[in-house]
Order: structure tokens, then C-alpha cells, then sequence
């Protein structure tokens, strides 16, 4: 499904078009905007686990597309790269591209690492630096997510300005300066105009969910670690946010984490990039409030309990790795599939907690994307905590931030099953009017 938009037409030559491809719902995020000269896509994602259509087809020749932008690395908005044919060049972040190859190289996917390996085809997107595709000029700006490097893309075509927000939210460790960010550098406070919104709506379907907040979160889990030095883990790896979360809590409890060394490459992404933001001279403006501290992850640790520690200078006080867990705790990252029941028993005896931090729609028998083996392996866990956060901004931030952009034109709810609940928001009631559908 798609709508088509179409910007007026100031010369023969000159104008813009937006397609919109399953904005009602949440997966497979497409969208494409023209010029007369260029045609850009913002994602090409895949549908849902459990959604009941198939990724519908989409016709590369005769649509042409110029360059493919990637917002950030979730399967939702980057999960059909591979479809993507050679000639089209793809835009992505630095740690998009590193997460999206350390999963191709675990995964054996021999494919995908060719494409993300070819520097030709892929091309580094960065923070605030605008780049062009024939006449469509493209800023790209970072948001907190439940990705690393998640970006909204302002793009100015000859006669429209169109801001993509991607998924973002404001309650996690560098969410408080979103707004702050928009007014400053989309808005230049007032001074540039956007014509047309294309905001992600997650939590339209969830209005009264109270805002989790990472920082609250820390509080808890520092509780948690406090109680329950053992603690296995079951969170997404490529969310960095949570893993600094449960690493600084265990940290300030003098505890370690441990993981696959999958995991923990994965986690040495992260912290080099926020190594990175530390050493920027304009971090504010590429980081969208630039914060690092939590992701400095410095004791994280590929699991292996046999390993042996040397004692530097003394032998005979050599350790292994489970001695270390066990004299002083452990985090330990696992998933919640069968391999994992092993290094859950390894440690029955020190009664560990087993904490969920995903989604909990994954264990509702009553969801489409019910997920069985994540069920069964939760239900032979003994004790299990749930505390976890959302990735996507709340619907009192989604008000704020079509406030702060105040679209001139046009506001197009995307990512989300419940569009019209936008109208009930607390926005300027000028901008109300300006709501449209798919
Ligand atoms: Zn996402
Ligand atoms: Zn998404």
C-alpha cells in the first residue's frame, strides 16, 4: 500500500513526491521521495516476526532508486538490504554497518558481508553532515534509540523540506536533548521551515504506558544487584542502551558482565563509537546531546568459565573465570534459547535471577508475534524478573516534537497500527488540521 503526495509545482521541472509503503504498521518501514532529478528510499525493511502479510515485492527497475538511506540497524527499517540491487548505493551509520557485519559474519552470511564489506556501495553517513543526491540535499541527525546510531534525515528537494524522524525517543541515556537538537539544528530556531513530517508512532497503541526511563531503570537494577549478585540477562545485543544499563549497575556493585563473544563484539562497537563521541569538539551537535558515560563497558568478558586468569607473578594463584563469578557475582548476557539452559545450570546452585529485558508482546500467547521458544525457556528458568524499557518515544514526546517542528504542510503518522490516535495528542490545533493518512 501507498500514498502519494505531491509537492506544488513552483516550475514545470520541480516536484516532490513522498511515498509512504505500510505506515499502518509497525515493520517494514519504505519510504520514497522524489525529486525531478533523484529518487531516495529511507528504508527497506522487513515486516514483523508473526505479521500476517508477506514483505510485498517492490519493483527496482521500474522505480529506479538513486540511494538507499538507512535510519538505523533494526530489521524493521534495514532488513531487505540484501534485495537492493548492486548499482544502488546505501547509506548507513558507522556502527550500523559494524553490527550489521559482526551479525553476517556469526550468522555465516556470506552475502550480506560481501555488500557491507564493499566500499564502493556502502557510504558512511555522519551526524549533522549534509550530503546530496542530485538535487535532494540530505542532513542526517542523531537520535537516542534502542539502536546505537539511529539517525531522522532532513531532506530539502528544490521545493520541499521533509523531516523522516526513524524510530527515537527521549527517555533513554541521550534522549533529553531531542528537542533541544531540533529546535537548534533542524529549526535553526525558527529560521528553516519543514513542509512535511513523517513521524514514527510505536506508541500510539500504547497511550497510557508510563514513561520507563533508562535512568529509572539504573536505579532498579543497581537495587537488583544489590539483592541478586547472579544474574543472567536476556536482552537484545544490539541494544546498547540496555547492556550500559545492566553494566553500570552491576558495576556499581563491583559485579562484571559476561557474554558470547558475539555479544561482547558487538558491545566493542559501542564503546568505541561512544569513545568516539568523548574525543568529538562538536558533540552536542553530532550526538544530539553526546552523552558516552555509560557505554564505556570496560569489564565485559567473552564467557568461558573454565578459562584460566594468571595470577601475574604467582602461578599457584591462578584463577579460573567461575571463580571469579563466583566470588564476586556476575551479569551474564544469554538468550533465551536452549544452548543458554546449560550455562543457566552451571550456576543453579548460587540461586541466580534470570531477568527479561525485550519486549513482553514476545510471551503473550494472544500476540502475532508470539514467540514459543522464548515462553518455554522463561517458563524452565526458576526465577525471572521482567524489567525492561521501550525504544520508542512516548506519545506526550511525539506531541512535543511535532510541536517543535511544526510542519507547514503536512504531518504523516508512519510505524505505527494506531495513525488516528495522533489526533488526540496535545498538538497546536493549527497543526491538527494537518494530520494525514496513509
Ligand atoms: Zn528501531
Ligand atoms: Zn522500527
Amino acid at each position: 500500500m501507498a500514498v502519494t503526495i505531491q509537492g506544488k509545482r513552483k516550475e514545470a521541472e520541480i516536484m516532490t513526491d513522498i511515498k509512504i509503503y505500510n505506515g499502518n504498521q509497525i515493520g517494514g518501514c519504505i519510504t520514497v521521495i522524489s525529486s525531478s532529478k533523484a529518487k531516495v528510499m529511507i528504508d527497506f525493511g522487513e515486516n514483523l516476526p508473526g505479521a500476517e502479510a508477506a514483505d510485498p515485492a517492490f519493483d527496482w527497475e521500474a522505480e529506479s532508486i538513486d540511494a538507499v538511506l538507512f535510519t538505523h540497524y533494526h530489521g524493521d527499517h534495514i532488513g531487505r538490504f540484501k534485495e537492493i540491487p548492486r548499482s544502488v548505493p546505501v547509506y548507513m551509520g558507522k556502527v550500523t554497518r559494524q553490527v550489521m557485519t559482526t551479525i553476517a559474519k556469526y550468522t555465516k552470511d556470506t552475502d550480506a558481508l560481501q555488500i557491507l564489506q564493499d566500499d564502493t556501495r556502502v557510504r558512511k553517513i555522519k551526524a549533522a553532515q549534509p550530503f546530496a543526491i542530485q538535487d535532494i540535499r540530505i542532513t542526517p541527525y542523531l537520535v537516542d534509540h534502542s539502536a546505537f546510531d539511529a539517525y531522522m534525515y532532513l531532506l530539502e528537494t528544490p521545493d520541499k523540506t521533509i523531516l523522516h524522524t526513524g524510530d527515537f525517543r527521549g527517555h533513554g541515556h541521550r534522549g533529553n536533548k531531542l528537542l533541544q537538537m531540533i529546535n537548534t539544528y533542524i529549526r535553526r530556531n525558527g529560521t528553516r521551515i519543514v513542509d512535511v513530517l513523517l513521524i514514527e508512532g510505536t506508541m500510539l497503541s500504547r497511550l497510557t504506558e508510563k514513561v520507563y526511563s533508562e535512568a529509572d531503570m539504573l536505579k532498579d537494577c543497581i537495587r537488583l544487584f544489590k539483592e541478586h549478585r547472579y544474574v543472567f540477562l536476556i536482552c537484545s545485543s544490539t541494544n546498547a542502551d540496555t547492556l550500559a544499563t545492566f553494566y553500570q549497575a552491576a558495576r556499581r556493585n563491583g559485579i562484571k558482565m559476561f557474554a558470547h563473544p558475539y555479544v561482547c563484539e558487538q558491545i566493542d562497537h559501542f564503546r568505541e563509537a561512544a569513545a568516539g563521541y568523548r574525543e568529538s569538539k562538536d558533540r552536542n551537535r553530532e550526538t544530539a546531546g553526546g552523552y558516552h558515560g555509560p557505554y564505556d563497558f570496560k569489564y565485559v568478558y567473552p564467557y568461558a568459565p573454565a578459562k584460566v586468569i594468571p595470577a601475574y607473578g604467582n602461578p599457584q594463584k591462578d584463577v579460573t573465570q567461575e571463580e571469579i563469578m563466583r566470588k564476586e557475582g556476575f551479569c551474564i548476557v544469554i538468550k533465551a534459547d536452549e544452548p543458554y539452559k546449560k550455562w543457566i545450570e552451571r550456576f543453579r546452585d548460587l540461586d541466580p535471577v534470570v531477568v527479561y529485558s525485550m519486549w513482553e508482546g514476545y510471551l503473550n500467547p494472544e500476540h502475532k508475534a508470539y514467540n514459543e521458544t522464548y515462553k518455554a525457556f522463561l517458563d524452565s528458568c526458576g526465577h525471572v524478573e521482567y524489567i525492561h524499557t521501550s525504544g520508542h518515544a512516548t506519545a506526550e514526546l511525539i506531541a512535543e516534537v511535532i510541536n517543535a517542528v511544526e510542519p507547514a504542510e503536512s504531518i504523516y503518522p508512519i510505524h505505527t497500527e494506531n495513525a488516528k490516535a495522533l489526533e488526540r495528542l496535545n498538538i497546536k490545533e493549527e497543526l491538527r488540521g494537518k494530520i494525514r493518512y496513509e
